[in-house]
């Protein structure tokens, strides 16, 4: 092809001396003109864009533009600076990629109008999706922190071929049916619509030759094994998020993040309420009767709480930061204690004998039941 080929100054319509701001402009009046979007189903302008995208990606990357200078077309032979393949779309290095597509998004916004900030997908890659991942903890791993090892099968980016698709030594081509943007316009009546390109799929480049490994699609199934740090404090359905342990992005896209949504086992007496922890005690009645010391489980061991005399059933103790640590780190919860309090049963006679003659002997003094019966008295009048 380099015999006919044209000087990439004449395409452009600039001097050898053209500023690379006067170059840019050049293309970008040009580009517009014969964009393919501009010009459906015109080969002509179809061409006459493509060589106008290649002149202006050799002249715009200073060493390319030097060796062009230095050499003519010969200088920019396979395997030299630019290496075009097969004209149009052939940009091997990747460099100066980036300045063409800048260009792009310029010159789309003079055409279409400004485009929406979700609309740039050949440019910017798609972002990999979050995942959620259901992290089961005990009571305990919950109230005091845990490290978890956790094995998450996910899309990420194919070591083989650093994600690209291409096979390794290769590199994806521009997509020469929507020019890179990754959708081609169509008119409809009086509107102008777009659609994701067929060819590319929205990636705005093309494959040649497909990695061995993920089969083109940059990513590949795999199983990655991550230790999660779960703060003392978390509670059920609380999550925790893992930047970019989610799945890889395409085209270049960020990875996604992964949730860890948390569940906890019960505990055998303790319930939760936020920081604070309940449980439930039973008490004798002759403990509760005369006063005792009983041994009260906590989450670090066993407590003494003193029970005054007469203590009613239902009736709560509070024992001060025995709960929960906070998540903010700022202190803890407390422990509510509810005592109650158990009636015998399976009495022996002697046993039954004591209480009888217990109630003769506190006939009358139970100040409760006997505002009961005067209520109830009242009520029947
Ligand atoms: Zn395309
Ligand atoms: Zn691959």
């Amino acid at each position: 092809m380099s015999a006919s080929k044209r000087d990439y100054y004449e395409i452009l319509g600039v001097g050898k001396s053209a500023t690379a701001e006067e170059l840019k402009k050049a293309y970008r009046k040009l580009a517009l003109q014969h964009h393919p979007d501009r010009n459906a189903g015109d080969k002509a302008a179809e061409e006459k864009f493509k060589e106008l995208s290649e002149a202006y990606e050799v002249l715009s990357s200073p060493e390319k533009r030097q060796a062009y200078d230095q050499f003519g077309h010969a200088g920019l032979g396979q395997g030299g600076a630019g290496g075009f393949g097969g004209g149009f779309g052939g940009f091997g290095g990747g460099q100066g990629f980036g300045d063409i597509n800048d260009i792009f998004g310029d010159i789309f916004s003079e055409v279409f109008g400004a485009r929406g900030g979700g609309r740039q997908r050949g440019r910017g890659g798609q972002r990999g999706s979050d995942l959620r991942y259901n992290l089961n903890i005990s009571f305990n791993e919950a109230a005091f922190g845990c490290e978890k090892e956790i094995i998450v099968p996910k899309e990420m980016s194919c070591k083989k071929c650093s994600g690209s698709g291409a096979k390794p030594g290769t590199s994806a081509e521009r997509c020469g049916t929507c020019g890179g943007v990754g959708e081609v316009r169509f008119q409809q009546g009086f509107f102008t619509l777009s659609k994701t390109c067929p060819d590319c799929g929205g990636a705005g480049s093309q494959i040649k030759s497909k990695c061995s490994d993920c089969h083109g699609r940059g990513r590949t199934v795999d199983r990655a094994r991550l230790s999660v740090k779960v703060p003392a404090g978390i509670d059920v359905g609380q999550k925790l998020k893992l930047r970019s342990e989610g799945e890889a992005g395409l085209n270049g896209g960020p990875t996604g993040d992964l949730y860890v949504v948390i569940s906890i086992d019960e505990h055998p007496f303790f319930q939760r309420e936020g920081y604070d922890l309940f449980c439930d005690i039973p008490l004798s009645i002759t403990d509760a009767a005369l006063g005792a010391e009983i041994d009260v489980p906590t989450l670090e061991g066993k407590v003494k709480l003193k029970i005054p005399s007469g203590t009613q059933s239902q009736k709560r103790f509070r024992l001060k930061n025995k709960g929960i640590a906070q998540l903010n780190g700022r202190g803890r919860g407390d422990q509510y204690v509810s005592v109650h309090v158990e009636t015998p049963s399976h009495l022996s006679s002697e046993q039954k004998d004591l209480l009888k003659k217990f109630a003769e002997l506190s006939s009358g003094s139970y100040p409760n039941s006997s505002s009961f019966i005067e209520k109830m008295k009242d009520w029947f009048h």
